[in-house]
């Protein structure tokens, strides 16, 4: 079974095979999903013989860099001049794992004015449609289960090699915590099987991407168990606060505090967790819900953000104890959601 119409794949090729430059563009901070999704396109359109760059508007952390090409992604925070270079010569973008231009953040002005062809791929509530073809399906458990269904919908399944399959499920892996939430649906383990017959290596995955921390992240994360997590068990929530002088005391570094918003959840009868980190000018927020508890409805309204039911983060224009404060009122309001 596979859920992208047969006439979008169609078209989606003929702009494949109509393009010389093709771009690859995945949100800002990009996660495992982003990236895994992004490079197994590049890989793809490498075997079918096709220029095409992945242009990320942000770094992505270290445990991803194992991946093939992961070095040569352009970073436009970083490299500028070359990215817009290489958006100029486009004339097929694919944007990934997002689903409103604004995720790109700065880079979005790039993008005002652009005569290439377009195609978005994702998997978040309410795709804006700003591409010439969208495929998006917010049933799938991440961007790279569309991608696998994206690459089989254009007749290029049997290219799908051990590198493809690799990144493929690095971002299921990563979107779905390895398989552990949202992934009950069926199709997730079929694609998951499919990889793994074409080479996938499980093992690898999980070692490079869970089993290469540096020691200061698990001091880090001890230090934020023990230190800052605030438990409300009346209201089935927690959260942890992180100031700017402690990502210094740990010295972090991009990818650190991944995951760590999901650790409360593991609490019995807690079911709404989130993280607050304090940035300059605003505090970046992530929020982890289970159930219908509406982690992105909250981040949308309150928190300048969006995403997943389950899985959602924005920003706070304001200080650290400011938008924990909102948290506190928000979860005091929403006591009715629990289950009694
Ligand atoms: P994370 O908490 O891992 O950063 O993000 C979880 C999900 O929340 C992402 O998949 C994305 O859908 C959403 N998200 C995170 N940050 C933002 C944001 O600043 N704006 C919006 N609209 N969504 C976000
Ligand atoms: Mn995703």
């Amino acid at each position: 079974m596979n859920r992208i119409d047969k006439n979008i794949g169609k078209q989606a090729l003929e702009f494949i095979l109509n393009a010389k430059n093709i771009i690859i563009i995945p949100h800002n901070n990009p996660d495992g999903d982003a990236v895994g999704s992004a490079l197994a396109l590049k890989l793809l359109f490498n075997m079918i013989g096709k220029n095409s760059e992945v242009i990320a508007p942000s770094d992505f952390p270290e445990s991803l860099k194992w991946m093939p090409e992961a070095n040569n992604v352009i970073l436009y925070n970083r490299n500028k001049n070359k990215a817009v270079k290489a958006i100029k010569l486009a004339d097929l973008i694919f944007y990934v794992d997002f689903n409103a231009i604004n995720r790109i953040e700065k880079m979005a002005k790039e993008f005002t004015d652009i005569k290439a062809n377009t195609i978005l791929i994702d998997h978040h509530p309410d795709a804006k449609k700003f591409t010439d073809i969208l495929i998006s399906d917010t049933n799938s458990s991440s961007t790279s289960e569309l991608i696998f269904e994206f690459i089989e919908s254009i007749g290029k399944i049997d290219i799908i090699d051990k590198d493809i399959a690799n990144c493929i499920l690095t971002g299921i892996f990563t979107d779905t915590g390895i398989l552990n939430y949202n992934s009950s649906n069926p199709q997730t383990f079929n694609i998951v099987s499919k990889l793994l017959d074409i080479g996938a290596e499980k093992n690898r995955i999980i070692d490079s991407v869970y089993n290469n921390f540096s020691s200061n992240r698990m001091k880090f994360m001890g230090y934020c168990l023990n230190n800052k997590m605030k438990v409300f068990p009346e209201f089935g929530a927690a959260y942890i606060s992180i100031t700017k002088e402690e990502l210094t005391q740990f010295e972090y570094q991009p990818g650190d505090i991944e995951g760590f918003v999901n650790l409360p959840l593991s609490i019995k009868g807690i079911v709404f967790t989130g993280i607050f980190v304090e940035k300059s000018g605003f505090t970046k927020v992530s929020f982890r819900s289970e159930g219908n508890y509406p982690a992105n409805s909250i981040a949308k309204r309150h928190y300048n953000g969006g995403g997943h039911l389950n899985a959602a983060g924005g920003k706070y224009f304001g200080t650290l104890d400011e938008s924990i404060a909102k948290f506190e009122e928000i979860i005091a309001e929403n006591k009715c959601l629990l289950k009694k």
